[in-house]
């Protein structure tokens, strides 16, 4: 079995200890200086029954389902919360337009999916990284790189080396819900666990968490499903 896990350091560690998220992502919290091999062979130890935990249906998330769907005329898509139709129209315009409704040329009918989904990639660069930098602003909280990137499993990681990863997908969400995933990455360069003070940080900065956290678990399969 390939297991994937995300290593978080803290100087306030004393042991390692091995946890399974909610979208079955594997966290290995470990103090700051434990190599990576100490690490692995936990992994390693840990395997079978990681695959356990990983393989109960019934208490973590599916795994998301590619889109099926064709798309078509009338149909809609979500945009920062919102549900907005689809038109395909005749023209000579190259790419997508938003206004109010998707407006896609119908030249683009074989690769939509695609046109669709690169457009939702640019805005997601251009709104969600540059509140990435706000937020670690108020936080005061430094990282090295933010990106948009392409997970199947997750809305946002943070690396060992603080770089920052965020969906593209979450450009569907609305924004009270994109700064949640935001400032719940940022606040884990402060701290690693989600201890009590981890939730005091992420609630300080944003007193709408708790809507933020029920509106992913309640639609985040919708943001997974769509385009
Ligand atoms: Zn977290």
């Amino acid at each position: 079995m390939e297991l994937r896990y995300e290593i978080r350091r803290s100087t306030k560690r004393k042991k390692l200890t091995i946890t399974v998220e909610r979208d079955r992502s594997v966290v290995v919290h470990a103090p700051s200086n434990v190599p990576e091999g100490a690490i692995r062979q936990l992994v390693d130890k840990k395997r079978s029954w990681l695959f356990e935990k990983l393989h109960h249906e019934q208490k973590y998330q599916p795994l998301p389902h590619p889109p099926g769907k064709e798309l078509v005329n009338g149909e809609a898509a979500l945009y920062l919360g919102r549900s907005y139709r689809i038109e395909l129209v005749d023209g000579e315009n190259a790419t997508i337009h938003f206004a109010g409704k998707f407006l896609i040329p119908r030249a683009h009918a074989r690769q939509r999916w695609q046109v669709l989904r690169q457009w939702y990639v640019e805005r997601a660069r251009e709104k969600i990284l540059p509140r990435v930098r706000s937020h670690a602003n108020s936080l005061g909280v430094e990282f090295e790189q933010a990106n948009i990137n392409d997970s199947r499993y997750r809305w946002g990681s943070c690396t060992p080396r603080n770089n920052l990863n965020f969906n593209w997908r979450l450009i569907k969400a609305p924004m009270f819900v994109i700064d949640y995933v935001i400032v719940h990455e940022l606040a884990h360069l402060i701290e690693a666990n989600h201890a009590p003070r981890f939730w005091n940080i992420v609630r300080a900065q944003l007193p709408a968490m708790e809507r933020a956290r029920d509106w992913l678990r309640d639609n985040g399969q919708r943001l997974e499903e769509e385009v």
